[in-house]
């Protein structure tokens, strides 16, 4: 029996003079008086491969000349190079099976679709170029998440997804109960208690960076806010990396290593991936990318923030005032007209952030972190924790915490307590800064936003 081969290997290892069975869709067909044109795709890559059906093969009045876009077919043949220009690698066909047709309703049979109408039919919507791009690099840079922290010594930290603790109150939280109508006791819910799904990591992993040292988190987070934007969603992944004997300094640094390394990552793995993202949706996004990875992330406080914005001359729809919480508007002009690249701001007004936040000397501002990128604002959020346990303590009290919610993470201050600082990344809103994507809805398989989850 002949061997099947991915498409990948064929054209990574330019494997020709070589019987092979290739499986997948047809892309396009265009039939001659001599025979077919068949460009197929498996998904295995982001380059098809033609091949070349001569009439006289065995069955092509059943199967090639009936094909259309859609189609699976496995297809054996010889590999051979083409004699064209570029020295590709194509098939020679010698048979053809149909595996599964396609009726006439296919709604990908136009070759050019709008993303907008492509989230319609989501469930098809892998087959298309675009999505087997961006979904190829999501793979490669989830993958690149755990090579980088593994090879620095991080663990792999699963906290829960249904949690007690609303984690400072990051977002608007779903519940989770078997209540039914009409009832409204949670003392009788299935676990005695009120329960939502979480919408951070952060407090368990905090635990156990101070026992393991150096932790992440990789999982989905919910948020039920009523964010109908381009980059908000109700279910997203987050990447937080916890870790003991950490300053924000520190944190920070490996915020930068840690952006740059997808990207280099992307670079080495999916080139061909976002030289097509780049011809279809972002003119620059190559260019972008490799100017991120080898120049140094800006790094300014909040209150430099608020200068710059005010110095600006430009006007905002929101006045940038020291004290508020710097607007989306006012996000994407530093990172993208100020300093045209990533901008790391710390030292945020205390009264905007969460308690947690290790307070600075100042007594006003806390040792937070966000990460702001062009075309996308905020894309990492972090800080130096809190490790004193009654300054803590003062703060929960100032924002009406109940000391009892917390009490196990208040412990951690009084059992041999150290620095430590982490950060949580938006996945998804990584996937699209390195994809050029300019809405979150499509660097997801089936994305969660207010009145749809309906695949
Ligand atoms: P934003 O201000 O953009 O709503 P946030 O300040 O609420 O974000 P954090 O609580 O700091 O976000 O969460 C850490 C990171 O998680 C953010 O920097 C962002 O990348 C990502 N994130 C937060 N909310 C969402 C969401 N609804 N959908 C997708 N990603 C999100
Ligand atoms: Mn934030």
């Amino acid at each position: 029996m002949t061997r099947r081969f991915i498409i990948k290997e064929i054209h990574q290892q330019k494997l020709k003079d070589q019987k092979a069975v290739i499986k997948g869709w047809v892309k396009s067909v265009r039939t001659a008086k001599w025979g077919a044109f068949i460009v197929v795709n498996d998904g295995s890559c982001q380059r098809d491969i033609q091949c070349v059906a001569d009439k006289d093969i065995e069955g092509f009045e059943e199967t090639v000349a009936k094909l259309s876009i859609g189609c699976s077919i496995a297809l054996t043949g010889n590999l051979v190079e083409s004699q064209g220009r570029v020295k590709a690698i194509e098939m020679q066909v010698e048979s053809c099976e149909l595996i599964g047709g396609v009726s006439e309703d296919y709604p990908l049979q136009k070759k050019a679709t709008s993303l907008e109408f492509l989230r319609e039919v989501a469930h098809l919507r892998s087959r298309t170029n675009t999505f087997g791009a961006v979904f190829r690099v999501r793979h490669a840079l989830a993958f690149a998440t755990h090579k980088f922290f593994n090879d620095r010594g991080f663990y792999y930290l699963n906290t829960p997804i249904i949690t007690s603790s609303d984690a400072e109150g990051a977002g608007d939280m779903f519940r989770v109960s078997t209540l039914k109508k009409g009832e409204s006791d949670y003392s009788k819910d299935y676990f005695g208690q009120e329960t939502f799904l979480c919408v951070s990591g952060q407090l368990e992993g905090e635990t156990f960076a101070q026992g393991m040292g150096a932790i992440y988190t990789f999982g989905p987070t919910f948020r039920s806010e009523n964010s109908n934007t381009a980059r908000h969603l109700a279910e997203f992944w987050m990447i937080e990396p916890e870790v003991a004997f950490f300053d924000l300094e520190d944190n920070a640094q490996l915020a930068s290593d840690y952006l740059k390394y997808l990207i280099s990552y992307a670079m080495e793995n999916c080139l061909e991936e976002l030289e097509f993202l780049q011809q279809m949706y972002k003119k620059d996004l190559i260019e972008t990318l490799n100017h991120v990875k080898d120049s140094p992330f800006e790094k300014i406080t909040y209150t430099e923030a608020v200068e710059i914005l005010n110095n600006s001359g430009k006007k905002f729809e929101y006045q940038a005032t020291w004290g508020s919480d710097l607007q989306t508007e006012h996000e994407r002009f530093l990172a993208e007209e100020h300093f045209n690249k990533p901008v790391i701001v710390t030292d945020y007004p205390k009264d905007i952030k969460a308690f947690y936040m290790k307070l600075n000397e100042d007594g006003k501002t806390v040792r937070a972190m966000d990460v702001l990128v062009p075309g996308v604002g905020e894309i990492i959020g972090g800080s130096q924790r809190e490790d004193d346990y009654e300054k803590l303590l003062s703060r929960m009290k100032e924002m009406d915490l109940k000391e009892e919610d917390y009490w196990w993470y208040l412990e951690l201050r009084k059992f041999g307590s150290v620095p430590h600082s982490g950060f949580g990344l938006g996945f998804e809103r990584a996937v699209m800064y390195i994809t050029g994507m300019s809405n979150i809805r499509d660097v997801i398989a089936y994305p969660r936003y207010p009145n749809n989850a309906k695949f």
